[in-house]
């Protein structure tokens, strides 16, 4: 099937590892150009370098919490790649901490990576979205936002304020035929998770590990996800085919979610 993105240009930030690296080679595959971020220049064009495919890349060096400096960014990639049609707000981490063990600074900075890596790109990409006859926004989640987990306790309530702002946004940006969903996933094998292993001093291989770190949040799939199965999930939402689909919330964590 013809996603349709062939020819269009989606911003993603975060593009140097994991899910934003799986995004931006499935795009390429498609057709489309990226506009890649991340804070780390050498790293994101060693990353992106190798990635087959037509589309074309534009990669820069820029912090999502920087609105300069995402602006920057946004705009010399849309006068590179000729305009902007997507966003995926991808970029960033999570943050291990119990509710009293988190320092006010730490709460401070959860709270405004979430918002600001989605409203910087955003606001800035804005000219170029209203123009589009695709326009359309993916904010990268978290099952957190609806599940909070105690070991991450600023991180889910900061995933809890983003998943509200992407539906305000959708409300928002309906006139101007920008549409915005959230992703959220469950627990992926993704840089992420490969440094916590490093971190924890295990004796066991990173499978067995991360099988019983499955198994310990309940993953109904029994495994860990992987950034290229949550890739589609996520471009297939920017396709012009979902052209009914904003404000809606998909779940990608393999059975982990245990609300209905
Ligand atoms: P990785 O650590 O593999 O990749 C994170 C990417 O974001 C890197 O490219 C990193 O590059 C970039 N980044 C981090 N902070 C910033 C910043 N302030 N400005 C610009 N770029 C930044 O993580 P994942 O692929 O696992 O995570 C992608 C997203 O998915 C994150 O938002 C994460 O919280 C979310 N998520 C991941 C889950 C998982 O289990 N993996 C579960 C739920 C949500 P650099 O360091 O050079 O800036």
């Amino acid at each position: 099937m013809d996603l349709g993105l062939k020819g269009r240009t989606v911003v993603v930030t975060g593009a140097s590892s994991g899910v934003g690296l799986a995004v931006a080679g499935l795009l390429r595959a498609e057709g489309a150009h990226v506009a890649a971020c991340a804070r780390d220049a050498d790293r994101l064009r060693a990353a992106l370098d190798p990635l087959p495919g037509p589309g074309r890349v534009f990669a820069a060096a820029a912090d999502v919490r920087d609105p300069a400096a995402v602006e920057e960014f946004v705009t010399e990639a849309a006068g590179d790649l000729g305009g902007i049609d997507g966003i995926v707000a991808n970029a960033g981490r999570s943050l291990m901490s119990r509710v009293l063990e988190t320092t006010d600074d730490q709460w401070d900075e959860e709270v405004r990576l979430k918002l600001a890596g989605v409203l910087n790109p955003v606001r800035a990409a804005l000219p170029w979205l209203r123009r589009s006859d695709a326009g359309a926004v993916v904010a990268v989640n978290a099952i957190l936002a609806r599940q909070p987990e105690p070991r991450l306790a600023a991180t889910s309530a900061a995933r809890a304020a983003l998943l509200n702002l992407a539906t305000t946004l959708s409300t928002e940006l309906a006139p101007d035929g920008i549409r915005v969903n959230s992703v959220c996933l469950g627990l992926i094998d993704t840089g992420q998770w490969r440094r916590r292993y490093a971190e924890s001093g295990s004796a066991q291989d990173f499978d067995t590990w991360a099988g019983a770190l499955a198994a310990d949040r309940g993953v109904a799939l029994g495994r860990l996800g992987t950034a290229d199965e949550v890739a589609f999930p996520i471009v297939s939402l920017l396709s012009p085919r979902s052209s009914y689909v904003t404000g809606a919330t998909l779940d990608v964590g393999g059975g982990v979610a245990r609300y209905v």
